[in-house]
């Protein structure tokens, strides 16, 4: 069944660390030809994709802020061109960017939040199609958040609402592609333990969060992995499309 990812060819963002390079690694393992993106993280991109190849896969790393609209055509293009085409897209790079209360709120963060977190989906997505149309079908699978549906914590209310419109924007081109052979679908992690809280989460924080989690615990970015792979293979999920799919520990029940 999962022998389709044999020369599957995959462009993910934000591969250099956390979710994004646990899939990538996965997916290489599976013998997917990977565009591992990265922004700032030159060294671990690289160990992403080094990693890939010694499992007999085939790699490399484009580097790209996706949150300018020309750098994120630039690299769907490069992608496009170094796989030779474009089966999916795992449009993943995201960041809160802080933690900022309403009485501190600005036009400055609220356009980086948004240009990272939402500009960036929309605009890599329109850039695939036409690497899809030319292959007939296409697949997209982006990264979205319990946030999308719980509204986040304390001064992240930006980041939420960005989240909320990803997975929105994934149930609209999920209907609008359909008939293109083309399924969109999203990943919405709950808390999961990577850099992204380290960051932006104090330890009373991820206490307090273990403490609503059924499962008792933070996840890991390996175990967000499985939900990628299932979005990712035709012949387990070819009649899903416009769906979140949660992976939290049971922290939220939709
Ligand atoms: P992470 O370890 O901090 O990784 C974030 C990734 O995004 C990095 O690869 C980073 O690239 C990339 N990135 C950040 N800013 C970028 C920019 N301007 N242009 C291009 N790439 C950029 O975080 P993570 O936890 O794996 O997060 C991955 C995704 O899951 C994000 O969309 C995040 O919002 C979402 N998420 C995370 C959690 C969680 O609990 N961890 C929960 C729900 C959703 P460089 O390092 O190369 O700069």
């Amino acid at each position: 069944m999962l022998e389709e990812w044999k020369g599957k060819r995959v462009l993910i963002t934000g591969a250099s660390r956390g979710i994004g390079a646990a899939v990538s690694k996965q997916l290489g393992a599976l013998g997917a030809h990977v565009a591992v993106h990265y922004h700032s993280s030159e060294s671990s991109a690289e160990a992403v994709a080094s990693t890939i190849r010694d499992s007999g896969g085939d790699a490399f790393t484009l580097r790209a802020d996706v949150s300018q609209s020309s750098e994120v055509r630039r690299l769907i293009d490069d992608a496009a061109e170094r796989l030779q085409g474009l089966d999916l897209l795992i449009n993943n790079a995201g960041d809160m960017l802080g933690r900022v209360s309403l009485d501190n709120m600005d036009d400055d963060q609220y356009s980086r939040v948004l240009d990272l977190n939402v500009r960036s989906v929309m605009m890599a997505s329109c850039a695939a199609l036409p690497h899809f149309r030319r292959s007939g079908q296409g697949n997209i699978i982006n990264t979205t958040s319990i946030a999308a549906r719980n509204g986040g914590g304390a001064g992240a209310g930006l980041y939420a609402s960005a989240k909320g419109f990803v997975s929105t924007l994934t149930r609209n081109m999920a209907k609008e592609l359909a008939g293109e052979r083309i399924r969109v679908n999203a990943v919405a992690p709950g808390v999961i333990a990577t850099d992204f809280h380290e960051r932006h989460s104090s330890e009373a924080f991820l206490t307090a969060a273990c403490a609503s989690i059924p499962m008792g615990r933070l996840g890991t970015a390996e175990e967000c992995v499985g939900a990628y792979v299932f979005l990712g293979t035709e012949a387990l999920s070819g009649y899903v499309t416009g769906q979140i799919v949660e992976v939290n520990g049971g922290q939220l029940m939709p």
